[in-house]
């Protein structure tokens, strides 16, 4: 008999938690309920079709074969002229690699750093996959609590209050999943200056919601503020979210040379390189017409007031104004010891995602995959139509409790 045996690293981490409420959702589905799924983050826009000619012509053109490990050496400057021309951030061709999304990005930066052991500090609420990624790698996620009063955002007396002699990163994720919380100048100054005692603290700027982001809010990095962090940050970004080009795959690292070539080094025994035909796509996101910025944008800001405004009409919920992405993050807690027709208690935020799922059709992610209960996360990248409906059918089944 066949021994199955899996390497405790795998048993030890989760699968994400949107992907199995999606997965909820989608069974369903199946059995013929009308499901509103809120789940996923990724934009609900087709890739502009420009973006998709240019990988066309790549194809046509025969770039079909491998690339440098580290991307080709246009997509490495389409990256340093995006990072000099909207985040007036300087960088080299040998201080970037192309990864395969930047959740591949994030995880080879962890696994080429840690050691067993080492502590990662992250921030909570946190996009579901760093404490993982983390554990896969035998560090320890040391979650660093960020309340709704100090704004989702991390705190310069939380974060000394958790850094250690083992404190290898620090991840910045702004603006936020689930949160949209986003740190403006002053934040990242006063931040800076707790970390002026941590050279060899390793910090790591998730900027992949950057260009979504309500209000007219500027667009500042970490390293626009402090630039004397700059030989110790890794930036990671990527085409996904801005471009609506999640399936494509194609993320980015820019940091200083040793450690990209660590990066570079790994992914060479990994992955290998990131798609060719895709890069050749992600070039022309860079670099050609950015109107589809600017238009999804605003879409984005109509469905964020008008969701924003519907959900607080909602009795039992609130949820303060997200500065960015595409997530409302709505807390709940009025709604918890409140019971349901059948006599159920609401105990916990995911009765509560179980509830909406059951009894209004809609599909949501509970807080505590992200690490601050009791709240759950909707997504609004979806249609204005079906935001509205979801809200409807979300404060008919409230009002059913008692
Ligand atoms: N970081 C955050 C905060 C995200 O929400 C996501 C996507 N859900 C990623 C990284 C990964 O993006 P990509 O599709 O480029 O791998």
């Amino acid at each position: 008999m066949h021994k199955q045996r899996i390497a405790s690293r795998v048993a030890n981490i989760k699968p994400s938690p949107s992907s199995s409420a999606a997965d909820r959702a989608n069974e369903l589905r199946r059995q013929g309920q009308d499901i509103i799924s809120l789940v996923v983050g990724e934009p609900d826009f087709d890739t502009p079709p420009h973006i998709g000619e240019a990988a066309w012509q790549a194809i046509q053109r025969g770039e079909t074969r491998y690339t440098a490990n580290s991307g080709s050496l246009a997509m490495q400057q389409a990256i340093t002229g995006k990072l000099e021309r909207e985040n007036a951030l300087h960088y080299q061709e040998n201080e970037i690699v192309v990864t395969n999304g930047a959740k591949s990005a994030i995880f080879t930066a962890f696994l080429a750093t840690i050691e067993a052991g080492d502590e990662v500090i992250i921030p909570a609420p946190y996009w579901v996959s760093y404490p993982d990624m983390v554990i896969a790698c035998e560090g320890t996620p040391v979650i660093a609590q960020c309340t709704e009063a100090e704004g989702f955002k991390l705190t310069p007396e939380r974060l000394r209050s958790v850094l250690t002699e083992k404190s290898r990163w620090l991840v910045i994720n702004s603006p936020s999943n689930p949160t949209g919380a986003s740190y403006n100048h002053d934040d990242y100054v006063a931040l800076a200056e707790v970390l002026a005692d941590y050279p060899d603290l390793l910090i790591m700027t998730d900027d992949i919601y950057e260009h979504i982001r309500y209000d007219d809010q500027d667009n500042v990095h970490l390293l626009n503020a402090a630039p004397q962090l700059k030989g110790q940050t890794l930036i990671i970004n990527g085409v996904s979210k801005t471009y609506a080009m999640t399936g494509w795959r194609i993320g980015f690292a820019a940091g200083p040379f040793y450690l990209i070539d660590a990066l570079q080094k790994l992914q060479s025994q990994s992955a290998g390189n990131a798609c060719s035909v895709s890069q050749a796509a992600a070039i022309e996101a860079y670099n050609g017409d950015q109107s589809f910025v600017k238009q999804s944008q605003a879409v984005y800001q109509s469905r964020r007031n008008n969701t924003l405004a519907k959900i607080n009409q909602i009795d039992g919920l609130h949820c303060s104004p997200p500065d960015g992405a595409f997530y409302l993050y709505v807390g709940c807690e009025k709604l918890i010891g409140l019971q349901t027709e059948q006599g159920h208690t609401l105990n916990t935020d995911t009765d509560v995602v179980l509830y909406l799922l059951e009894t209004a059709n809609v599909a949501t992610v509970a807080g505590s995959a992200y690490g601050l209960s009791p709240y759950f996360r909707m997504s609004i990248a979806t249609s204005q139509n079906l935001l509205d409906d979801a809200c409807e059918r979300i404060a008919l089944a409230l009002a059913k409790l008692k």
